[in-house]
């Protein structure tokens, strides 16, 4: 422990000066790792092969999106906008009281620790959108490599330090501590005095632990878990009469595509008992049986889906629909499986509600419209929930919408849950326990409002303001100048 309090107190050490580095020197910097990961070339890709089973297409595809998304805050740094300064100028002669000067912008909280994700190795790891949100904002991060991909993170963090170097950013802007060692490293980096926040995507049972930690330190500190979701979907009746048999197949697709380990993989379908759902579940499983199994990211991982694939199955009245049939060729390969229930049992029996990572689905038989908004209301917070409707049914069942509102994110009409686009309008984040706090993102620039505080400066001499601040806008940015946007 003695390695991690150093690697903290640099890190604390780091921020006195990177918090004053401009954005547009961090740009250059987010520039300069994105260029360094995609120097690593093959070696990088073959090497997460191995390590997590994924297949070159998948890892090329996330590697693009890690540099994108280093490019994005490099893009919102040198516009500069992102600091939402606003700037109300004294009034001396307001009666009965005159008014101050005051002016309001976004600065960076301090060091942030980073837990890699498991299901994505690049693009929420080492270099992904938590540590790109965190540097953009002006923190230093300390990184907890995940076991799960030791070597990938470790040439990904290489590649991190090279740009510090190359860029003249400050020793220990970024640190990376290898994992594997059990949890007692991530709770030292959680409860280490400098660490003022902690980003996270896992499991539900790690993210609170990190989270109840952090509570109950002296000086309580965010943490931005993302964990797990089940993502209902719900099909209306009108929809599913004219075209349940796309929608099935358009599903079986959603629900196995990279094995089911997708943050927003479809776990919960919810629709009307009547033959166009029984047609829809008999295409789905004619789908599901035909899928060839793949590898899962790991034993652990696999160990984990079976399990909770067992538990779920086993439960009274539930029906195993369909499992994959193709035969397997590997251990950790897992099977797809879909199986339903009815919506009373479902309702009385909180496992069925739980999180099953992988490619699985349950489809809940509900008696009517009235007894599907019912179950909705029973459901825990999500990242996403789907509505599979007609125009006319989206407008006529507003209470369906809103309770799916409610309790998500982010809601689809007629389409599905995976796929994540890194844009500004996305939100990435729900109601606890999808996450710990549904105010945030952990997709797109919004993402870097996770690591800063609004902090006023009053009264201050115009020359010893911010640049964002002062009166004559060197920057260039939109601010809230006395109650309107100007440049
Ligand atoms: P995990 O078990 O939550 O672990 C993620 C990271 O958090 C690891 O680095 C782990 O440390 C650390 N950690 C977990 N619990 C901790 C604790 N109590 N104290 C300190 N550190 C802790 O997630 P995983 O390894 O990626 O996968 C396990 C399961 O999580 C999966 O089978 C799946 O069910 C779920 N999962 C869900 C999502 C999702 O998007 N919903 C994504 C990935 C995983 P160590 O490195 O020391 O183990």
């Amino acid at each position: 422990m003695d390695n991690i309090n150093k690697i903290m107190l640099q890190s604390a050490e780091a921020f006195k000066q990177y918090r004053k580095v401009s954005g547009k020197q961090k740009a250059v910097f987010l520039r300069a790792i994105a260029e360094e990961i995609e120097a690593l070339g093959m070696e990088l890709i073959h090497t997460t092969m191995e390590e997590t089973n994924l297949p070159e297409a998948r890892l090329l595809g996330e590697r693009g999106r890690t540099i994108f998304q280093l490019k994005m805050f490099a893009d919102l740094l040198e516009e500069g906008s992102w600091v939402e300064a606003r700037i109300d100028t004294a009034q001396p002669d307001r009666k009965p009281l005159p008014k101050v000067d005051i002016r309001k912008m976004s600065v960076p909280l301090g060091v942030v620790v980073v837990f890699g994700a498991s299901n994505f190795p690049y693009a929420y790891s080492t270099a992904g959108g938590d540590t790109a949100s965190a540097l953009a904002a002006g923190c230093p991060v300390v990184l907890k490599g995940h076991p799960a991909h030791a070597r990938t993170s470790a040439m990904i963090a290489d590649a991190v330090l090279r740009a510090v170097e190359r860029t003249g950013m400050p020793e220990g802007t970024f640190a990376h501590v290898d994992g594997g060692n059990g949890f007692e490293i991530g709770k030292a980096l959680v409860m280490h005095p400098v660490t003022k926040a902690v980003g996270f995507t896992g499991s539900f049972a790690g993210g609170k632990a990190l989270f109840d930690m952090a509570n109950q330190r002296p000086e309580p500190i965010p943490v931005f878990s993302e964990m797990g979701s089940i993502n209902p979907v719900v099909l209306m009746p009108e929809k599913l009469s004219t075209s349940s048999e796309s929608i099935a197949k358009e599903y079986a697709g959603s629900i196995t595509l990279g094995v089911g380990q997708f943050c927003t993989n479809p776990g919960l379908i919810l629709g009307v008992d009547n033959a166009d759902l029984q047609n829809f579940i008999k295409v789905l499983a004619g789908e599901i049986e035909k899928i060839s199994p793949s590898k899962m990211l790991n034993a652990g991982i696999y160990q984990n889906y079976e399990g909770k694939k067992t538990v779920a199955l086993a439960q009274d009245d539930v029906t195993t629909e369909a499992e994959s049939l193709v035969e397997k060729t590997d251990t950790i390969q897992g099977l797809a499986t879909v199986a339903s229930v009815d919506a009373d049992v479902f309702l009385a029996n909180p496992t069925l509600h739980q999180e099953v990572f992988g490619p699985f689905s349950l489809v809940v038989k509900c008696k009517d419209l009235t007894q599907l908004a019912t179950v909705i209301q029973h459901l825990e917070g999500q990242l996403t929930a789907t509505f599979m409707a007609t125009e006319t049914e989206l407008q006529a069942n507003d209470d369906i919408v809103e309770a799916l509102r409610n309790i998500s994110g982010r809601l689809i009409f007629n389409g599905v849950p995976t796929g994540v686009e890194v844009c500004y309008a996305m939100h990435h984040g729900g109601p606890f326990p999808s996450c710990t706090d549904a105010r945030f993102t952990s997709v797109g620039p919004d993402a870097i409002k996770r690591f800063v505080r609004p902090a006023s400066y009053q009264s201050f001499p115009d020359s010893l303001l911010p640049a964002e601040l002062q009166d004559a806008n060197p920057l260039n940015i939109w601010r809230m100048f006395d109650n309107e946007w100007k440049k």
